[in-house]
């Protein structure tokens, strides 16, 4: 895929416009997701891998991600939706935030789950959350937590899925 083949944002375009697409792509744990994954810590390269941060930046049309036939607005009762192409710039991140990051998502997985967290085939390592009784031991810690703030980072590619 191309960007010129999607109606991404030309703010968006002319970011991306010189950056490479990145390659032998893998997912370690998303961070935010909303019908699909909006952000998370992703690493790349065939043989030297680096990590960076993935933000979604565009996502297509909505789809049933298992071609049920059904009607999309069934689908989305049922929860096969996706939207995609999804396009997501990817950021170098500072050594601090990437132990930032880091941190909270062991953190998360500690007392949340490993639902958001992928194995090395990219598949969920968990489907469900733990019992609620430990996830205030995550919330109560990050909920006021500042976002990453992505502002002085360089974007080093984009990726597609
Ligand atoms: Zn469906």
């Amino acid at each position: 895929m191309s960007l010129g083949q999607v109606n991404i944002s030309s703010e968006w375009k002319d970011l991306l416009r010189d950056k490479q697409q990145l390659e032998s792509v893998s997912w370690l744990w998303h961070s935010d997701y909303y019908d699909g994954r909006l952000s998370g810590m992703i690493e790349y390269g065939f043989e030297e891998r680096r990590i960076g941060w993935a933000k979604n930046v565009y996502y297509g049309d909505l789809v049933c991600f298992i071609d049920c036939g059904q009607d999309i607005d069934k689908c989305d009762e049922l929860n096969h939706i996706e939207w995609t192409p999804r396009v997501y710039a990817v950021y170098a991140l500072f050594d601090e935030q990437y132990d930032f990051e880091a941190h909270k998502h062991r953190e998360f997985e500690k007392y949340v789950g490993l639902h958001c967290s992928y194995d090395k085939d990219g598949k969920p390592k968990a489907s469900s959350c733990k019992t609620s009784a430990t996830h205030h031991l995550f919330y109560d810690k990050y909920r006021e937590a500042a976002g990453l703030d992505l502002s002085k980072n360089e974007i080093v590619g984009w990726i597609w899925r």
